[in-house]
């Protein structure tokens, strides 16, 4: 092949001819993802709900100087209620992190720490992971969020649970020491149990439970994945290029676990040991979700065992956090105070659209009251406030409505009173063409000395076939009344007549509508000279 004369290969051809020899080097099993994305460490993680990037403070961290109520007070602004949580995850978090600090100030590794992973209890939507999410924000270290159920599913156990360090290590934007106090957060965690097997995961949850198990220990993580050749590759090309060898491995000794889940039945392997009076009250119907929170707050490492985690897992686990079920007046109180309430997120969305959106509290309560019934926590919200406000968006949106207001009525009725807004648009867009009528007939009236004016119903029709023309108002008068005055001159000739209104005709057949008009004038006139005057 002349080289000289062809051209240079894309990245893409490249990656194509290196992916072939791979293959046929070193098997099938080796994964090369993709030449054009290499060197890219900055590339998104492969988390659920990342949170924004952390702040340029790799250093930071060390200077940790946050006490317990500090952290609270920050969690006050966004989450409502889960008072205990607040605090017992600010507790942790302050007592893992000052504890990482102390490490750093003596140089040495060698004190003994028990590490305060968390495992946090309760059901879905009421703020677990929006806690967490926040504290990593104020303290500013790299935070991702990974559902345990896709370890199981994948059945590439190990491999997977150390991915979750690289993509925090991703997270951090490569800052190996950053993310070496990064957050790691499992959602679903109580799918890994392996009692009764309802999943059948019998076998892959307790596979998982034990790679997590090392990971929330101490142990080292390969930065790269020694399966993905593309980073295997990015590493050659910096050694080649004579980059300083980055830190391979990343230890998980700092990095804090948080863990939860719903554990649906734990309540009543609870309530077996302790007894339901024991908690202090009585099976009262409706109360069920209070009374499994009580419960949750007396959980047992026996218990948790007995729900079908091994023994040593549910040891590194050692604080227990418990979220509350957020009722009807909670969830209000959230759309109300919470600085990440949805009701900003649509005021905004309004805005955008030059439409000042106000809510009231009789919108807020039933769209809080129809949430509960969603049974998914404050995720209900967003699913009934859209299904309300998804049409008002769609239509006001360029209508030149510029005020909404999102009241009980509205959330009550939306279909009619979306058609009341709608009607309003239409008397908005008449108003205009209203408008641009009446400059037309004043400039008609000084330059013909002639007064004109059209009906509603004829400003109204204008309107519709002005729009179907794509003229303006002012335009189709021009090119449909422009010549009226002659007509109308002759009218006023034969009959003094020097006022008109003109009526849905004149607008439908201009030119029908003016010569009729002038033959009715001669008629008239001829009437009046023919016919004797009445005494
Ligand atoms: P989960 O408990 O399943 O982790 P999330 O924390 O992800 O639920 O909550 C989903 C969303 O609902 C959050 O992003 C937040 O907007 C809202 N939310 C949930 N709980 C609360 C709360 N207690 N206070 C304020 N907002 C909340």
């Amino acid at each position: 092949m002349n080289n000289s004369d062809s051209k240079p290969p894309t990245p893409e051809e490249i990656s194509k001819k290196l992916e072939d020899f791979m293959k046929s080097s070193f098997g099938s099993n080796v994964n090369f993802s993709s030449f054009a994305g290499m060197g890219d460490a900055n590339e998104e993680p492969d988390s659920e709900e990342p949170s924004e990037g952390p702040t340029q403070r790799d250093e930071s961290i060390f200077d940790f100087n946050y006490l317990p109520k500090d952290i609270k007070r920050h969690l006050d602004r966004f989450v409502i209620r889960q008072e205990d949580a607040k605090k017992a995850l600010a507790l942790a978090v302050c007592d893992h992190y000052n504890h990482a600090k102390y490490l750093r100030q003596q140089d040495s590794e060698n004190i003994e720490f028990a590490k305060q992973n968390v495992v946090v209890l309760g059901p879905t939507g009421v703020g677990k992971t929006y806690l967490v999410k926040h504290i990593a924000e104020l303290i500013g270290v790299p935070f991702i969020k990974a559902d345990a159920t896709k370890f199981s599913e994948t059945g590439y156990v190990g491999g997977d649970v150390d991915d979750l360090v690289r993509d925090l290590v991703k997270r951090a934007e490569g800052n190996v020491e950053l993310a070496e106090h990064g957050i790691i957060y499992i959602d679903e965690i109580d799918k890994l149990a392996t009692r009764g097997n309802a999943m059948g995961r019998d076998v892959s949850g307790r596979g998982v439970q034990t790679a997590l198990l090392k990971l929330m220990e101490d142990t080292e993580v390969s930065v790269r994945n020694p399966m993905d050749m593309q980073s295997q590759m990015q590493a050659m090309f910096q050694m080649r290029n004579g980059g300083k060898p980055s830190k391979d491995t990343v230890s998980t000794r700092h990095i804090l676990f948080i863990v939860s889940g719903a554990f649906s039945g734990l309540d009543e392997i609870i309530s077996r040991r302790v007894g339901r009076k024991a908690i202090g009250f009585d099976a009262v119907k409706g109360q069920e979700q209070d009374q499994t929170s009580s419960l949750f707050r007396a959980v047992s490492t026996g218990d948790l065992i007995e729900y079908g985690f091994e023994a040593e897992f549910v040891g590194r686990l050692p604080i227990r956090v418990v979220c509350d079920p957020l009722a009807s007046a909670d969830l209000c109180e959230i759309m109300e105070t919470s600085e990440g309430s949805i009701i900003r997120q649509y005021e905004r969305e309004f805005e955008a659209y030059g439409i000042k959106a106000t809510f009231e509290r009789s919108a807020l309560e039933i769209i809080a009251n129809r949430a509960v019934k969603e049974q998914t926590g404050a995720r209900g919200l967003m699913t009934v406030a859209e299904a309300i406000l998804r049409d008002f968006k769609f239509e006001l949106a360029d209508s030149g409505i510029t005020e909404l207001k999102i009241d009980g009525e509205l959330v009550a009725h939306p279909a009619a009173t979306l058609a009341k807004y709608m009607a309003l648009c239409q008397d908005t867009d008449t108003q205009m063409v209203q408008r641009e009528v009446t400059t037309f007939c004043a400039d008609f009236q000084e330059k013909h000395g002639i007064d004109l004016t059209l009906d509603l119903n004829a400003v109204r029709l204008l309107g519709q076939r002005s729009a179907a023309k794509n003229m303006s108002a002012m335009a189709w008068c021009e090119q449909s009344f422009g010549d009226f005055q002659f007509g109308l001159k002759l009218i006023e000739k034969n009959t003094g007549r020097r006022s008109f209104t003109l009526p849905t005709q004149a607008v439908d057949d201009p030119e029908g509508f003016l010569s009729d008009l002038v033959l009715k004038s001669y008629e008239d006139q001829s009437k009046a000279t023919t016919e004797p005057e009445t005494p």
